[in-house]
């Protein structure tokens, strides 16, 4: 590795251009920051306890978990938060709390990820997928022309791009569809002075270690509705010890609807709130960190000839965990081979338009328990996307390093097009 890029390097006076074309990133695009120290002494105590179990308590001893959610709620701005095993469960859990059955119709993003489509499928309803824009966010005509055929839109937050959300609420208000929103991407971020996962009904979270927090895996339901959150608790293996709860509803709710509501196991236990709790004090400082890793990238990447920066409305208060970018209307060999010519450097792109789903991105149309008809227009966009995550391991100074090899490579394939 060394040998073939110390000339460049080692040469004093080598062209700035010619640095760039050889440079190679060392980073890894998978290596998250270890767990907080204080973190991992609250576990150690844990484990050393031996009540792993989140209703294992001694005397009025709250527990880790209970503690979470009520921390969590307190941070999101909900009347309720429940901790649960996974974000994909959080979202299962959301829309069999709302009634959501066997061949209903449930409306949600083409611009989408596996566990999306596949919380739909586990309820045994069938996913009405919307479109994309240019902005990366659900297509409000499309959702508009659409919003009659279901009563739930599960609104997913995609690689944590938000569409205009006082629109959005007005055309489900106007169409009486219940939101439920996926944040497994929007973890910190708001619309304006509502945080992501507060608009809908129920907001959904991961903290799967590639999110903003890292348990390995979990997640996280909220919500202010009484009954939701009862039946939520009920549904993630209360066995009737819901008072044990961080944010608990009324004990008439539990009444209305314990025995009409199923076990369907996926509690958090109190290893992993051990582990959250210190991460969530410190969650905004984080946002903040990787929005400075965003800009550096968005920065240099702007103006690369054949790139389409993703541009954000000054109402989105994002969360730059991750980076797209469109190159539009390339040929799909061409994108292959920016794809090629940037890991060969070290940077790993991740593309939508791929044919097979892999590396964790796919299509809408990849899956077939859940038909699709096609969306030419997103089809267009999801073609052109490409996603790199950018975990805060990387240094401000990585960030401007990958940006030049993405606008290197990206440069040289767009000229050999021309
Ligand atoms: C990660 C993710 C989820 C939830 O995933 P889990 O792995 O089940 O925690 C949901 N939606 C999207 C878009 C995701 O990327």
């Amino acid at each position: 590795m060394r040998a073939s890029v110390a000339p460049a390097i080692d040469l004093p006076r080598a062209a700035p251009q010619n640095i760039a074309m050889t440079e190679i990133f060392k980073g890894s695009f998978t290596q998250q920051e270890p767990i907080p120290e204080e973190g991992i002494a609250a576990a150690l105590a844990v484990l050393r306890s031996g009540r792993l179990h989140r209703y294992n308590l001694v005397a009025d001893e709250p527990g880790e978990v209970a503690l979470l959610e009520r921390e969590f709620a307190a941070w999101t701005g909900a009347k309720y938060a429940l901790a649960v095993a996974s974000g994909g469960y959080a979202m299962a859990t959301a829309l069999r709390a709302l009634g959501v059955g066997p061949g209903e119709r449930v409306l949600t993003n083409a611009f989408t990820l596996a566990p999306v489509p596949g919380a739909i499928a586990s309820v045994g309803a069938l996913p009405i997928f919307v479109g994309v824009t240019e902005a990366l966010t659900i297509d409000l005509e499309d959702l508009a022309a659409k919003a009659d055929q279901a009563d739930v839109l599960m609104l997913s937050h995609m690689r944590g791009h938000m569409a205009d959300m006082e629109r959005l609420m007005e055309i489900c208000h106007r169409a009486g569809l219940t939101v439920i929103e996926d944040c497994a991407h929007t973890m910190g971020a708001a619309w304006g002075a509502t945080p992501s996962g507060r608009w809908g009904k129920v907001g959904c979270f991961s903290t799967q270690t590639y999110k903003h927090m890292n348990s390995g895996e979990g997640g996280f339901l909220v919500t202010d509705d009484d009954e939701v959150m009862a039946r939520a608790i009920l549904l993630s293996g209360s066995y009737m010890l819901f008072d044990r709860h961080g944010t608990v509803p009324p004990a008439e709710v539990f009444e209305r609807v314990k025995y009409d509501t199923p076990n369907v196991s996926g509690r958090m236990d109190h290893l992993r709130a051990a582990i959250l709790r210190p991460q969530l004090r410190v969650l905004a400082a984080q946002c903040e960190r990787w929005n400075e890793r965003y800009r550096v990238l968005e920065t240099g990447l702007r103006g690369t000839p054949g790139l389409t920066v993703i541009e954000r409305l000054a109402r989105e208060r994002y969360v730059g965990s991750s980076i797209q970018f469109l190159l539009l209307d390339w040929p799909a060999a061409r994108i292959e081979e920016v794809i090629r010519r940037c890991l060969a450097r070290g940077v790993e792109l991740k593309w939508f338009g791929a044919a097979e789903p892999s590396g964790f991105t796919s299509r809408y149309d990849s899956w077939r328990y859940a038909p699709s008809t096609p969306l030419p227009a997103s089809d267009r966009i999801l073609r052109a996307i490409l996603d790199m995550r950018l975990p805060l391991t990387f240094s401000l100074e990585d960030c401007a390093q990958i940006a030049r090899i993405i606008r290197a490579e990206v440069g040289a394939a767009y000229q050999a097009q021309l």
